[in-house]
């Protein structure tokens, strides 16, 4: 089942820590299906069903257990007619359960998305909006959001209408190319806004200095203009970056979500206190590569991570000026702490957890420095550029990874064979 767009309406009360929402999805039933199921947050109340406006039910739900990325959600089996495109009308509302941040707790579970007063933070994670499918695929939505006046509110996509009465603020968003339908809040959001001939860029932030989101703008267009000489435009409008330094204290340090990158202001915050201004810079190239990088579902997804950690390497190399050498040799010495029994990048599930990241993202690097440094800088990036186009519309997996590079760089077809599918650090 693909949906293919969202029509939502949101009301969010912070106080009472509670959302309300009343919903369209239009999806896609190509194999016909005559029942289908969604996930949702577990705590949620679906109060109202209809297929194609026929009033209907759920069959039956389960809780979805050891889930890293949806900690909270039910899965709902609910019966649909035997036609190509169906359309579910839903109303559903309220609290979201309470999980520690990451990295808040060493618990197993966490969950950054969160409605209260300090902060509204919203996003697949909490399966807040029904899901159909695999994260990743791309759907078209139009959200309108009705909150009190007092919060400042981002979500991804266009801003198309914003309507203030009786203390409470309406605002419309359409987006066309979505994989995930995020929205961030907070009373004490401060906005910084900075518009150039090919650029639009906004910050939100609360304790952040003034400097450091001037600093940033003037980064990102640079990291950006160097990805796109690179590699080319990833989408044909005028660029817009959406940065958000969500108020957490702790949480996953950031993710991409088309033009927007949501950071943790906490862990902002302790890169400042380091003062070394590498990791946010790397951090922060790595999220901007994503826009380019973000084709690969499921156990695939390390190919994303691969070129975003690379991509992010390159950047510090050649816009700041960094040393690379010193950089791979850091990321293989991280490398070599792996358990030597760990999955091989090849099949590695979807998970960042244990060496989960070393894998995906630093074994991956190492993998692409290796092809880097035989072919040389130039052919590398139209390598580069091939893949991306070739992958950027289509769910890119290990295989069509393995038979590009090894296609267009034969004399390493070993090699790269034995970073894919050799466990733990081999063959460093
Ligand atoms: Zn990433």
């Amino acid at each position: 089942m693909i949906p293919k767009k969202y029509e939502f309406e949101i009301r969010i009360n912070p106080k009472k820590e509670f959302i309300k929402v009343e919903g369209i999805v239009h999806l896609i039933n190509n194999d016909c299906e005559k029942k289908t199921f969604f996930d949702l947050h577990n705590s949620f109340e679906i109060e109202n069903l209809f297929i194609n406006d026929e009033q209907t039910h759920v069959l039956y739900s389960e809780k979805l257990k050891h889930r890293l990325l949806n900690p909270a959600a039910r899965r709902h089996y609910i019966e649909i007619p035997d036609k190509r495109e169906i359309k579910m009308r839903i109303y559903y509302s309220g609290k979201l359960v309470c999980i520690p941040e990451f990295d808040e707790e060493s618990k197993e579970l966490f969950l950054d998305d969160r409605i209260n007063e300090q902060r509204i933070e919203l996003a697949s994670y909490s399966t807040w909006y029904p899901q159909f499918s695999e994260f990743g695929k791309s759907f078209i939505y139009d959200i309108v959001l009705n909150i009190p006046s007092d919060f400042k509110t981002v979500s991804q996509g266009k801003l198309i209408m914003e309507r203030t009465f009786n203390n409470k603020v309406i605002k419309r968003w359409q987006c066309e190319n979505a994989s995930d339908i995020v929205i961030l809040g907070s009373k004490n959001f401060k906005v910084i806004e900075k518009k150039t001939e090919t650029v639009n860029y906004e910050a939100y932030f609360e304790d952040l200095p003034e400097d450091f989101i001037r600093k940033d703008f003037m980064q990102t267009s640079q990291i950006y203009a160097y990805f796109e000489e690179k590699i080319g435009k990833p989408i044909d409008e005028k660029i817009s970056f959406k940065k958000v330094f969500s108020p957490k204290k702790f949480g996953q340090g950031a993710y991409q979500r088309g033009e927007m990158t949501v950071f943790s202001q906490g862990y902002i915050l302790g890169l400042l206190k380091n003062n070394s201004d590498l990791p946010f810079l790397k951090h922060n190239a790595h999220e901007l590569a994503h826009m380019w990088w973000h084709f690969s579902k499921g156990k695939h997804d390390w190919i994303n991570e691969a070129f975003a950690e690379f991509f992010s390497l390159l950047a510090v190399k050649n816009v700041n000026h960094y040393d690379f050498k010193k950089l791979v040799e850091k990321d293989k010495k991280a490398l070599k702490t792996v358990d030597e029994r760990a999955h091989c990048l090849y099949e590695y599930p979807l998970s960042n957890l244990g060496d989960g990241t070393k894998i995906r993202y630093i074994k991956g690097a190492l993998l692409l420095n290796e092809i880097y440094e035989h072919v040389k800088e130039e052919r590398f990036f139209e390598l580069c550029r091939e893949f991306y186009n070739l992958s950027r519309s289509t769910d890119t997996t290990s295989h069509d990874f393995e038979e590009f590079w090894t296609n267009r760089v034969p004399d390493l077809k070993n090699i790269i064979g034995i970073w894919l599918h050799s466990p733990g650090s081999a063959p460093l």
